[in-house]
Order: structure tokens, then sequence, then C-alpha cells
């Protein structure tokens, strides 16, 4: 079965966020548990965590299929120690704040390491900052994304996943989210079905299907290997339908949040749909 939505507003707390899955016929969401652009958040209200939840059950949507995003200031593998030690208590945090609204993944960027470290060494230092929120907080994995490459950001080759995941202690608490607009940026090519069944092929050889945990679904404005972020919507960025056919058709997409982050959020009910019809 495929779980099908899109990265949601939050605003006027969690508890809306449900509601907006809904109205755009989500059977999956993504959402910021606090404000993405500040370090600081007033905490979760008993009321709020309660209406949340009650708020998943009212449209069935189960915690499974809930992918919550980080804040964009967290930088898991900073070079520097303080700044990293500052991401780290914030992932926690984070994670924390998952905990609290019973969700059990968090997604996030491994981060940059502003081209003051190696590639292999910010992998590293990636996964002690994992390690040590997953050392403080049960019942959430670790989700990390992969990533256009942009600059000095790491997690772009499937060889920084797979050596991220292989310094994280818990491996039943790490997954990896593919978003299809950083995988086609960063030089992997999903444009046929033989491109994608190559692309995925060596993603399960070098980091392991088993721990793909969710899949952001977005076109791309940037060409292929740019290493330039740009998302675009469905059908109208240098994707082509090649991929989001490939997954919906797949069954080991099925089970995870398949999430959009596409840029027209008006499109997003006619996309859900559209991604439901290609399913054969
Ligand atoms: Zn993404
Ligand atoms: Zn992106």
């Amino acid at each position: 079965m495929k779980y099908i939505g899109a990265h949601v507003s939050a605003s006027g707390g969690v508890e809306n966020a449900p509601l907006n899955a809904r109205s755009i016929g989500a059977t999956a969401f993504a959402l910021f548990t606090k404000n993405q652009r500040q370090w600081a958040a007033p905490p979760l209200t008993d009321k709020s965590i309660a209406a949340f939840k009650a708020n998943c059950l009212a449209v069935g949507i189960l915690p499974e299929h809930i992918l919550p995003h980080d804040s964009y200031l967290i930088n898991p593998c900073h070079p520097d120690p303080e700044k990293r030690r500052q991401s780290s208590d914030s992932l926690t945090h984070e994670m924390e704040r998952c905990a609290q609204l019973g969700l059990k993944l968090l997604n996030f960027h491994p981060g940059s390491t502003l081209g003051l470290v190696s590639d292999s060494e910010g992998c590293r230092l990636c996964a002690e900052t994992i390690n040590r929120a997953l050392d403080k907080v049960v019942g959430v994995t670790a989700v990390v994304e992969n990533t256009a490459g942009q600059g000095s950001n790491i997690g772009c080759r499937f060889e920084h996943l797979a050596e991220i995941i292989e310094h994280v202690e818990d491996k039943s608490r790490v997954g990896i989210c593919i978003d299809t607009c950083h995988t086609f940026a960063s030089g992997y090519d999903l444009r046929t079905a033989g491109d994608c069944a190559g692309v995925f092929a060596e993603f399960d050889r070098i980091v392991g299907m088993k721990y793909l945990r969710g899949m952001h679904i977005n076109d791309s404005k940037s060409a292929f290997d740019s290493h330039v972020d740009r998302h675009h919507s469905l059908q109208q960025g240098l994707l082509g339908d090649a991929i989001f056919e490939f997954v919906m058709n797949d069954s080991r997409f099925d089970d995870m949040p398949l999430i959009l982050e596409t840029i027209d959020e008006t499109l997003w009910p006619q996309e859900v749909a559209w991604l439901r019809s290609l399913i054969k």
C-alpha cells in the first residue's frame, strides 16, 4: 500500500498539520514540529499534543506515515565542536518533540563540512551526533536525507549514507530518506525506467533498501548532476514521469511516507491524485 502526502503547514499548532494533510487527500504527511528557522521553541503543550494525536486518528494517518523534518539551522557534521554541540542538542530536542507527539521518525540533512574536514570525517561526525540523540531519546528513528550536494554538503553520494550508517551504533534506529530531486541533481539519472532500476539497485548494494524509511517526491528545476537543490512541481521539471511511475509500482516503497515538497502547494491535491493514478 502506498502512503502519499506533502510537507504541510503546522502554522497555528502542530495539531493543524493532519487536518491540512486531509484537505489535500493525503494519507501521509511531513511537518516541522517547531519554527524551522529558529533554535529555540516554546515547549509543546499537553493540549496541542493531545489534539495532534486526536486529529491524526480522526484523519486515519498513522505515525509510521508521518515524517517530521528538523530545523534548517541544524548541522549535524559541523566541524567546530561547540557548534556541533549546539546542533546535536537541537537534534536531540527535535527528537524529543517527535517522541512527545508519538512519532517514530525524524528526517534531517546530514549537514555541511564547510570544506574544513573531509567528507568521510563529516560522515563520522554526523553519526556521532546521531548516536548522541539516539542515546537520549527512545522510540524515534534518525532518518538521514540524501542531498543535492550543494556546496560542501555531505550525503549526495550513496557511499556517504552508507558511511554514516556504518558509524551509528543502533542500526535499528537509523534510516534513509531519498529525495528524487536531490538524487537527480547529485548525478544519479532517473529519467528512464532503466535508470531508476539501476539507481535503486546501486542504493541497495551500497546502503541497503532495508534502511529506506521514506521518500521525498519532487521534480527538479535544476539540471542533472548540477548539485543545485531546486524542487519543481511534478511534470514541470526535468525528471519526466519514469521515477514517479517506478516508485508507485514497486513494493519496496510500500508502507512508508512518500512526501511532496513541490513548490506550488495549490497543486498538491492534483499531485497526490496523479501519483495515485500511476498505480497499475
Ligand atoms: Zn527533501
Ligand atoms: Zn531539496
